[in-house]
C-alpha cells in the first residue's frame, strides 16, 4: 500500500515536473530566438535610416555642387550661392591642381599636387582629414571637370555636421556607428570590426558600408525581457496542457466510472409520459436513463451516452434499461396498459442475442400490460443488418419508433425500406411552431410525409399549449413534453396519470 503510495506520489512528481518544464523547454528558447531576431531587426532598421542619411547628404551636396559649377567663372558667385549650405564646410575649385576658390575663403592660390598624391580628379565620395589631423577626418564629394583629371570642384561636409546629425546616435540601443568610404574609416579612432552584436549595411547608390554595433545595455534588456516574458508563458501554457491533460484523465476516468456505476446499480430510469394529442390521455412512456454518481451528482445521459458509446458500454446499457424498467414496472400494483419506448443504439440490433432479450422482455411486459417500444434514432442510419432486425422485432409485436426524425440524412429511400410504426418529430421542429424561421416549412413537410407513409407520428419536446394546438390540428397522434410531464418516477406517473 505505502510502495504503491510512494510511486504514485514519483509519479505525480514527475508528471508536475513535465507540465512545468516542457513548455519552458520550448517557449524559452523561442522567445530567445525571437529576442535575438528583434536585436538584428532593430540594427537593420537603424543602419538603414543612418545609410539613408548620409546618402540623402551626399545627394544634397551634389545639387550644390552642380549649382556652384554653372558659376566656375565669379568665386564671388559660388561665395553667395553656398552662405547658407549648413552641412557644407567648404567647397573647393581646383584648376590645374591648384585650388583657385573657397566657398568660404573666396579666392585661392593653393597647389594641391601633393594632396592629390599624383592621382587625378575622379568622381566619387571618400574621407579625408583636413590639415592632416585623422581627428579632423570628414567626407568630401569630388567632381571631376572632364579634361584629364587637375580640374575638379571638392565639397568638403562639415565634419560637426556629420558628428551631431549625421552619425549622432540617438538611441542607446546603438553602442556605435563606424562608416567606411573606399577602405578608409571614420572615425579614424576605430576598425571596422566589433567582437560584439554588429551588422554592415552597404550604400547602393554611393558604395560606402556602414557598421552598426548593438549596445550591450540594449541586449541585455531585450534578453531579460524575452526571458521574464517567457517565464509566466510558459507558466500559462503549462496550466491549459495541465487542464486538457486533466478533462481527458477525467474522460478517461468516467469511461471507468461507467463501467463500475452498472454494477454498483447508480443508474435509475425517469418516464416521460407520452399523451394522445387529442384527448392529453396518457398513451405511453419513454424510459430515459439518469446517472447517481456518488461525487459528481446527476450525470446527464447526452454526456455518458456517447461515452459509453465509445466504451462500447452502450449495449450493457441497454440491458439495464430494460431489466430496470421490467423489475419497476413488474414491482408496481398498477396496471399500465401504455407503451414504454426506450432508447436502442444501432449496434445492440446486431447480435442475436440482444434481439432474443428485446424479445423476451417484450412478451414479459406484454403480460403487464405495457407495449415494447423500441426508438432508434435517424441519425444512427440503419443498415442492411439493423432493418433486417427492425422487421423481425416487429414480427414479434415490438413496436418501432424512429426518433430524432428530420435531424439526420437519411434518404427517403432507406426510411421506405425500413419497417417501423412510428415517427418522432424531433423538439427542434415543434419549436418552430408560431416562429417564423426556415424550418417552420420543415415541419409541415414531416408531418405531410408521415401522413403520406401512413404511420403514427409522436411529436416530441411540447412545451406550450398552442404547439399541442396545432400539432393535433396538423394530425399528429402523440405528443410528449414538458407541457404535458418533464421525465418523472414511475411513482409520480402512477400518482398523476393512472
Ligand atoms: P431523446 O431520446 O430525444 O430524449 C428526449 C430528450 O428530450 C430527453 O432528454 C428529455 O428529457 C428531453 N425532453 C423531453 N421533453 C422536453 C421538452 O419539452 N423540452 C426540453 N427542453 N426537453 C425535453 P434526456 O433525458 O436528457 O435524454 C437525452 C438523450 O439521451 C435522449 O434523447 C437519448 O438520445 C439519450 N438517452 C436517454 N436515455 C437513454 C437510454 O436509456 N439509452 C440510450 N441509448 N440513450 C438514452
Ligand atoms: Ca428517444
Ligand atoms: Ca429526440
Amino acid at each position: 500500500m505505502k510502495v504503491s503510495a510512494n510511486k504514485e506520489l514519483t509519479f505525480a512528481t514527475k508528471s508536475l515536473l513535465a507540465y512545468l518544464l516542457i513548455p519552458l523547454l520550448i517557449v524559452t528558447p523561442v522567445s530567445l530566438y525571437l529576442a535575438k531576431k528583434g536585436i538584428e531587426n532593430t540594427l537593420k532598421t537603424a543602419g538603414a535610416n543612418y545609410v539613408d542619411r548620409i546618402e540623402d547628404v551626399i545627394t544634397e551636396i551634389q545639387i550644390d555642387t552642380s549649382l556652384a559649377m554653372n558659376q566656375l567663372s565669379s568665386c564671388e558667385a559660388i561665395g553667395e550661392k553656398l552662405l547658407f549650405a549648413s552641412n557644407l564646410r567648404e567647397l573647393i575649385v581646383v584648376r590645374d591642381n591648384i585650388a583657385v576658390c573657397s566657398s568660404k575663403r573666396g579666392k585661392l592660390n593653393v597647389d594641391i599636387t601633393s594632396t592629390l598624391n599624383g592621382q587625378p580628379i575622379t568622381n566619387g565620395v571618400f574621407l579625408y582629414d583636413l590639415e592632416g589631423d585623422s581627428e579632423k577626418r570628414t567626407i568630401v564629394v569630388a567632381n571631376s571637370i572632364q579634361d584629364g583629371g587637375k580640374n575638379g570642384v571638392f565639397a568638403v561636409i562639415d565634419k560637426s555636421y556629420l558628428v551631431d546629425r549625421i552619425l549622432h546616435i540617438e538611441d542607446d540601443k546603438i553602442n556605435h556607428i563606424t562608416a567606411k568610404f573606399n577602405g578608409k574609416i571614420y572615425p579614424s579612432t576605430r576598425s571596422f570590426d566589433s567582437n560584439y552584436v554588429y551588422k554592415i549595411l552597404k550604400s547602393k547608390q554611393y558604395g560606402f558600408s556602414l557598421l552598426i554595433e548593438v549596445s550591450p545595455a540594449y541586449v541585455n534588456r531585450t534578453i531579460l525581457f524575452a526571458l521574464s516574458t517567457s517565464f509566466p508563458l510558459s507558466l500559462l501554457i503549462s496550466g491549459i496542457l495541465f487542464l486538457v491533460m486533466r478533462k481527458l484523465k477525467q474522460r478517461e476516468d468516467l469511461g471507468a466510472e461507467l463501467k463500475n456505476g452498472l454494477n454498483r446499480k447508480e443508474f435509475f430510469l425517469a418516464y416521460q409520459p407520452i399523451v394522445n394529442s387529442q384527448t392529453h390521455k396518457l398513451l405511453g412512456m419513454e424510459a430515459l436513463i439518469r446517472w447517481q454518481h456518488p461525487s459528481l451528482g446527476l450525470v446527464r445521459p447526452d454526456i455518458f451516452i456517447s461515452l459509453a458509446e465509445r466504451q462500447q458500454l452502450i449495449n450493457d446499457i441497454t440491458d439495464y434499461v430494460l431489466e430496470f424498467a421490467y423489475s419497476e414496472i413488474s414491482q408496481s400494483k398498477n396496471t399500465f396498459s401504455t407503451s414504454l419506448g426506450i432508447n436502442v443504439p444501432p449496434s445492440y440490433l446486431h447480435e442475436q442475442k440482444h434481439l432474443q432479450t428485446l424479445v423476451n422482455y417484450a412478451e414479459k411486459l406484454k403480460l403487464l400490460g405495457v407495449t415494447l417500444t423500441v426508438e432508434i434514432t435517424e441519425r444512427q442510419i440503419l443498415d442492411e443488418l439493423g432493418r433486417k432486425a427492425l422487421a423481425f422485432l416487429r414480427q414479434q409485436g415490438i413496436k418501432i419508433s424512429i426518433d430524432d426524425f428530420g435531424t439526420g440524412h437519411t434518404a427517403l429511400s432507406v426510411i421506405q425500406q425500413t419497417e417501423f410504426d412510428y415517427l418522432k418529430i424531433d423538439k427542434c421542429f415543434v419549436d418552430t411552431i408560431g416562429v417564423e424561421t426556415v424550418n417552420s416549412a420543415v415541419l409541415n413537410t414531416i408531418i405531410e410525409l408521415g401522413h403520406r407513409l401512413d404511420v403514427q407520428m409522436v411529436a416530441e419536446g411540447v412545451e406550450e399549449l398552442h404547439q399541442a394546438q396545432y400539432l393535433a390540428q396538423m394530425g399528429v397522434h402523440k405528443l410528449q413534453g414538458y407541457y404535458f410531464s418533464k421525465p418523472c418516477s414511475l411513482k409520480e406517473i402512477e400518482n398523476s396519470w393512472l
